[in-house]
């Protein structure tokens, strides 16, 4: 039998269902392998075991029908399409920019360091109502800024398939948790790619949602025009499982759509016969490693071989997502994180005037990266340079937006890389901002365009992997996660493990 730590979320759920095995098992298997491997991955800022072997005893009693937690958040209703005891005994490794009650919430930063909120995050609510199990809280970039992990105030995640690479970033720590077996399942954060390249680097399944489809509400802040949460797995199926559970409209995330959800365990026929498949060609460019594009275009024959029809299609605006990005970003950044000043919330210097304590707090909360973001977003909005930068930005981003509304009137989805290169060194690009920014250049557009992105492992370029982006029209999750689950059930790249002792 697969060690317990090795099943998908949708194969515990049959062995839970047929009491072949219990939640406590599961999670005491899970909280095992933490202790085994973390030493060495360092996916984890805070594990919750305590409180997570009392969730999956609750779990256990409730499946006997003794339902003993009060729900935190409104039952889910039938017409949402949420299948509340998909995740009963489930464990979950949650992003730690994510807000859960009684549990520090760091952002990957020393201003936040000591800070733990008094609520939970909506998506948090909803993983808990439906009976999910939380294991702990895992590292990030500062505040979700960066591609590699490396910019947590804490330490680096290391990439399970080889631990001198990052995972990515910046939701490095769910991506390599789920990687390493030490979860089943995330949630990540993906403001410009930080869920889909992890996923990729790491060899998992990510899902960013479309914008709106997944409420913030306790989501702590980065571009607010952009942020989204969504999940990660081993495979599309389970990413159905994980999205169904926690999207859907919010009364206390006035931006998360009140679009229904659909059912997306139905939508997985396994069929993508007549699809029209979309492969732009902007996304083929100098910069994309070679092994990358093999294993990207082998993946491609595979769902023209499914039945699928290939399409090359054309993004003209794919070159000024880097440049859009970067001043749209930082701009909202400069913004959201006006709220650190050492007075409402984390860490406080104290000092003589509110200004000399505001300037300390400041310089000793936030390391290079953020202040380095806070400082373009502030020059950007700053009058005189607000129309030459920021609307511009904002023109520029609204053609962006039509490339892909054009596209989908002539495809149903989009097939990419997720990451034009593997998993590079640790230190490799720590200095050089602007090569890292350079890593979300196929994550990006994506991200200005508000549509949904799917990743899911196609294959290996020396020996580390590479991830196919599926791209959909707006809350056409369904399509996405129908066609990722066909993919998979055709091939066997999301099955591979790294070897860790
Ligand atoms: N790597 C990008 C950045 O540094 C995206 C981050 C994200 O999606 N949170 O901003």
């Amino acid at each position: 039998m697969t060690a317990l730590h090795e099943l998908t979320i949708a194969e515990a759920r049959t062995l839970l269902d047929n009491g072949e095995i219990t939640s406590v098992e599961l999670t005491q298997a899970y909280l095992d392998r933490i202790v085994a491997v973390d030493n060495q991955v360092r996916a984890f800022l805070a594990i919750d075991d305590e409180s997570a072997l009392e969730q999956a005893r609750a779990a256990d009693e409730g499946r006997k029908g003794t339902i003993s937690r009060a729900p935190t958040y409104r039952a889910p209703t039938k017409d949402e399409g949420r299948s509340a005891s998909s995740l009963h005994g489930i464990p979950l490794a949650i992003k730690d920019v994510i807000s859960t009650e009684g549990l520090t919430t760091t952002c990957g930063s020393r201003m936040l360091e000591e800070y733990v909120p008094p609520y939970d995050a909506t998506v948090i609510a909803r993983l808990k109502q439906a009976g999910a199990v939380l294991l702990g809280k895992t590292n990030c970039d500062e505040f979700a800024m960066g591609s590699s992990t490396e910019n947590s105030a804490y330490f680096p995640t290391r990439n399970p398939w080889d631990l001198a690479r990052v995972p990515g970033g910046s939701s490095g720590g769910s991506a390599a948790a789920v990687a390493a077996s030490e979860a089943p399942g995330a949630l990540g954060t993906d403001t410009g790619g930080s869920i889909r390249q992890p996923a990729s680097l790491c060899g998992v399944t990510g899902f960013k949602p479309t914008y709106g489809r997944v409420s913030r509400y306790g989501l702590v802040a980065f571009a607010s025009s952009l942020d989204q949460i969504g999940p990660f797995a081993r495979t599309a199926r389970d990413c159905a499982i994980l999205l169904g559970a926690i999207a859907g409209a919010d009364p206390n995330d006035s931006t998360c759509a009140p679009q229904p959800v659909p059912d997306y365990m139905a939508a997985l026929t396994g069929d993508v016969r007549g699809l029209r498949v979309g492969v732009p060609r902007e996304y083929f460019v100098e910069g994309l490693e070679p092994g990358v594009e093999a294993a990207i275009r082998a993946a491609i024959d595979v769902l023209r071989e499914g039945g699928a029809e290939i399409v090359e299609v054309s993004l003209p605006h794919t070159k000024y997502a880097i440049p859009v990005y970067y001043i749209i970003a930082p701009a909202e950044a400069s913004a959201n994180l006006a709220r650190y000043d050492g007075v409402r919330y984390g860490l406080r210097i104290p000092d003589e005037t509110y200004w000399d304590e505001l300037e300390k707090t400041r310089g000793a909360g936030f390391g290079g990266e953020v202040r380095r973001r806070i400082m373009l977003g502030t020059y950007a909005l700053s009058s005189g340079y607000y129309d030459a930068y920021y609307k511009r930005a904002q023109q520029v981003r609204t053609l962006m937006r039509r490339d892909f509304q054009q596209a989908f009137e002539q495809v149903d989805i989009l097939a990419a890389p997720t990451s034009p290169t593997v998993a590079f060194q640790i230190g490799e690009k720590a200095d050089d901002p602007l090569a890292m920014y350079l890593a979300d250049v196929c994550t990006l557009p994506i991200s200005l365009a508000g549509v949904p992105g799917l990743t899911i492992p196609c294959g290996f370029s020396d020996g580390l992997p590479v991830g196919l982006q599926l791209v959909g029209r707006p809350f056409d999750e369904a399509t996405l996660l129908r066609v990722g689950d066909a993919y998979q059930r055709m091939t066997d790249w999301h099955t591979r493990r790294p070897a860790l002792s």
